[in-house]
């Protein structure tokens, strides 16, 4: 049999990369903008994808100068002919052509870990359940206005894959990273790595919780003693990780023990915390975002910049200038004295929590949708915070059975009639919030085709600003 060389001796940033030949696998967004990267590499590309050619017709059509051979409907490549297969995040680590790949002994590496090796200048990735792109765009923000050079990446929905060749040499990458694209890293190595937060999520495609901590952990495996962790003290596994990491611990929250290192909030202000000084940057009344978590969101992106000393003034002017990313508990104008809350995508009970405990007085929340194998009962603390609760969707009675009691309830079949039932039971000076919990799936395409749902009907209906 062939002997190969060890697989990670393939694709490296200072090795010529024309001629290899190399499979991805998944062409979505990420798998196309690989196969543009390696083909602009002199790479021979082959394209694999469980749909076929029809259902795959315009992504054929645009990547038709980029891939060479494609393996559509279930085909597999002839393995050896191939030096390495990239991997779209969420393909289930027991697809065929991923298990095929290992046994042959070729590299696999995911579309972010390919993209990194080409990066010069230092990496800022954050991870975490809930607050990632909040959190990113806080940082790139914050680095723009000081007059740094940064690129927003990854999960937030711009491929690395398509950015890297027009980055320069001293330009901050911040990257957003999913559970899903940390599975297939390899020598990927922050600079600055954060985890956020890990709550229960995407369990439909993990073993367990554990399966999805470990894919999250997988952030911290190249951090040496130069970078830094930024995690919150809160949290007892995400303090534990810091202990077994070489890097600086950065922790932040809005307590941190007396003589703890990080960023917190300190009469009324954000403070960072360092063993000689302490620094005001702005008022906690300064950040126009709704919310405890969004402040939790706010000191980790301080947390995150630390190493690059910022103008403490261009922060202060960059938080203050923040608005809320689309469907990330936006205020839908509206001409009835009620407040409605686009919060659509917060599509898992963690997320959905930390929204409705923010807002006050809270008249009517939104829960449902279709679910990812989540335990509802931490609904039901928050949902006493409401009025009344309805319950939509294809998880409408899963839901309505864990929060049953707490307050008034309903249900719905759908989110129109759910918002039928709102504007009937809301009061003026309420808010009405849609904070679902679950996926849009059963009824959407995405969340934020849900989200335009729900702005949209609140103009129609409620007499809204056009
Ligand atoms: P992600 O990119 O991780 O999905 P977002 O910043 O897009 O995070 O926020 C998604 C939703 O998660 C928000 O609409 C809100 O409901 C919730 N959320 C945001 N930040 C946090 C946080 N730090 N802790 C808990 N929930 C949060």
């Amino acid at each position: 049999m062939m002997v190969r060389p060890a697989p990670e001796t393939l694709l490296r940033a200072d090795q010529d990369w024309s001629g290899s030949r190399v499979a991805v696998l998944g062409l979505g967004r990420s798998g196309a903008a690989a196969s543009r990267l390696l083909r602009a590499r002199g790479v021979r590309v082959t394209g694999i994808d469980d749909r076929d050619a029809e259902e795959l017709d315009s992504v054929v059509a645009e990547l038709r100068h980029h891939v060479q051979q494609w393996c559509l409907g279930g085909a597999l490549p002839s393995w050896t002919e191939t030096d390495a297969l990239v991997v779209s995040p969420g393909v289930p680590t027991d697809h065929p052509a991923l298990v095929a790949a290992r046994e042959a002994r070729i590299e696999v590496l995911g579309e972010l870990e390919l993209a990194s090796r080409l990066v010069a200048g230092p990496l800022v990735v954050v991870t975490g359940t809930n607050g990632k792109s909040t959190t990113v765009s806080l940082v790139h923000a914050m680095l723009q206005s000081a007059g740094r050079r940064s690129r927003l990446v990854g999960n937030i929905g711009i491929a690395m894959s398509d950015e890297v060749s027009s980055l320069s040499d001293d330009e901050i990458v911040v990257v957003e990273a999913s559970s899903f694209q940390l599975e297939w890293i390899d020598s990927l190595h922050p600079r600055v790595a954060a985890v956020l937060n890990i709550a229960p999520d995407h369990l439909n495609r993990y073993a367990d919780f554990e399966a999805y901590a470990a894919a999250k952990r997988n952030l911290l495996r190249n951090l040496q003693a130069n970078d830094l962790f930024v995690f919150p003290h809160f949290s007892r596994r995400l303090r534990e990780w810091s202990e077994s990491s070489p890097a600086r611990a950065l922790p932040f929250g809005l307590e941190l023990p007396a003589g703890t290192e990080g960023v917190t909030v300190e009469d009324g202000g954000v403070v960072v915390r360092r063993a000689s000084h302490s620094s005001r940057l702005f008022a906690v009344d300064d950040i126009p975002l709704l919310g405890e978590h969004n402040l939790l969101n706010v000191l980790a992106a301080v947390a995150l910049v630390e190493v690059f000393d910022l103008d403490p003034d261009a922060m202060a002017r960059a938080v203050r200038r923040f608005e809320a990313l689309d469907h990330r508990a936006v205020d839908v104008p509206s001409a009835d004295g009620v407040r409605w809350i686009d919060d659509s995508k917060a599509t898992n009970v963690n997320a959905a929590v930390a929204t409705a405990r923010g807002v006050d007085p809270l008249g009517v929340w939104l829960l449902g949708g279709s679910g990812k194998g989540e335990d509802y009962t931490p609904l039901r603390d928050a949902a006493g915070r409401a009025r009344h609760v309805i319950c939509f969707g294809g998880e409408a009675s899963a839901i309505l059975a864990a929060v049953e009691g707490a307050t008034e309830v309903s249900s719905a079949e759908n989110l129109g009639q759910a918002l039928t039932v709102a504007a009937e039971v809301v009061e003026s000076g309420e808010a009405v919030l849609l904070s679902p919990a679950c996926a849009s799936f059963d009824e959407f395409d995405s969340f934020e085709q849900r989200g335009d749902f729900f702005a949209a009907w609140v103009r129609d209906h409620r007499g809204g600003v056009q």
